[in-house]
């Protein structure tokens, strides 16, 4: 760990990293030097291995003070940063691009700043001393989105295994008089979650956007033996494979190109291009209460950095299906975009939506990275 004023930007910079550390310093005249050491032994592997996990939970030099703080084993995952704006900004690029403290919550900004601790999925917020609140905060979750969709609800309680994605909760009562309380993509397993949703009823269906997002989904189906799984066959994998997660015991593994109807007023569009097998839940008014929304997963979402809807390219499978995909979504009718990565979207109108999503799908083919974007729109230390 490097220690001083000058030494802020370098401390992200040091990573022990298959065998090599990357060892950042900064000369008199002011530049930063990067050296790759190779460890020389495995003993002195282990021992600057174990110095940096405990540095790592050292809080960030850009923190204000206060009782919250962020340490160095955060995954920029954004969660924190659009729960809690006001509490939590980006550092930049060069001082590791991890989330810090901009600003200590006030009364009314405590809540969410302690939501976001409980959604942070490596455990990086931390407080000097506990927060009494937290308890009580925690009771708070599954949370209403937003009163335009009074029966949809974020679940908080991220995982690093879905490196951070939201997941939702949709307890419905359908017009037969049937329950159908649908889980969105899977949060990290967590026995107080799993008691609120004993409260709503319990959980029927889960539905899994693509592979990327499945984190502790067999824990929730041991918790809820009855919930069925549905995602697409395309990108089930087993244990061995890429997340390295097991969806071979998928019930529902969907095939084709759909779309498919599980209920009234809910259905799955087969929306690939992020990944083959990537799906997008749509639930009309009727269902959640208010506005149509789409939960895209990984396939599109509102992108901070570049101020537009977007795809995130660097990790798609394929620009040109994922852009078709978002010029086949135009046509659904919704007006809330729910993501697992990115930033939500309402938008006002059927026809906004249409001109949006039409035009997302011809950037992302004519300008995929953002060469010509403004930059980060968030607060940057
Ligand atoms: S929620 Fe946690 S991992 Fe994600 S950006 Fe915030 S501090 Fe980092």
């Amino acid at each position: 760990m490097f220690r001083g004023k000058n030494c802020r930007a370098l401390n992200a910079m040091a990573r022990p990293i298959h065998g090599i550390f990357l060892v950042a310093s900064m000369g008199l005249c002011g530049r930063v030097f990067v050296h790759v050491h190779t460890f020389k032994s495995s003993v002195e592997r282990v021992s600057l291995t174990r110095r940096w996990a405990s540095d790592a939970k050292q809080p960030h030099a850009a923190n204000v003070r206060g009782n919250f703080y962020v340490d160095h084993t955060c995954i920029d995952c954004d969660t924190c940063r659009w729960m809690a704006p006001e509490t939590f900004g980006r550092t930049s690029h060069v001082a590791g691009g991890q989330s810090y403290v901009y600003e200590q919550p006030n009364e009314d900004q405590l809540d969410m700043a302690i939501r976001a601790m409980v959604s942070c999925p490596t455990g990086s917020i931390r407080t000097q001393s506990p927060e009494r609140r937290t308890k009580e905060i925690i009771e708070t979750f599954p949370l209403r989105v937003s009163n335009e969709l009074p029966r949809v609800f974020h679940l908080g309680f991220h995982s690093a295994k879905s490196f951070g994605a939201s997941s939702y909760f949709i307890p419905l009562s359908m017009p037969s008089g049937e329950r159908l309380n649908i889980m969105f993509d899977s949060p990290r397993y967590s026995s107080k979650l799993a008691k609120l949703l004993d409260a709503a009823g319990g959980v029927d269906l889960m539905v899994m956007s693509h592979k990327d997002d499945v984190a502790d989904h067999n824990k929730w189906k041991e918790r809820f033996p009855s919930m069925r799984r549905v995602m697409h066959a395309a990108d089930v994998r087993g244990p061995d494979a890429w997340p390295y997660i097991d969806m071979t015991g998928v019930e529902e593994q969907l095939d084709g190109k759909g779309p498919w109807i599980l209920a009234d007023g809910v259905k799955v569009l087969h929306t690939p291009g992020h990944s083959a097998g990537s799906i997008t839940l749509i639930l009309d008014g009727r269902v959640t209460g208010g506005d149509g929304a789409a939960f895209t997963g990984d396939h599109l979402a509102m992108n901070g950095r570049l101020g537009r809807l977007d795809g995130f390219a660097r990790y798609s499978d394929d620009l040109d299906l994922q852009a078709e995909s978002m010029r086949r979504l135009a046509e659904e009718d919704f007006l809330w975009i729910l993501p697992g990565h990115g930033r939500r979207v309402r938008f006002a109108s059927a026809q906004q939506r249409q001109a949006e999503l039409r035009q997302a799908a011809a950037q992302y083919l004519s300008d995929p990275r953002g060469a010509q974007a403004p930059g980060p729109m968030f607060h940057v230390a």
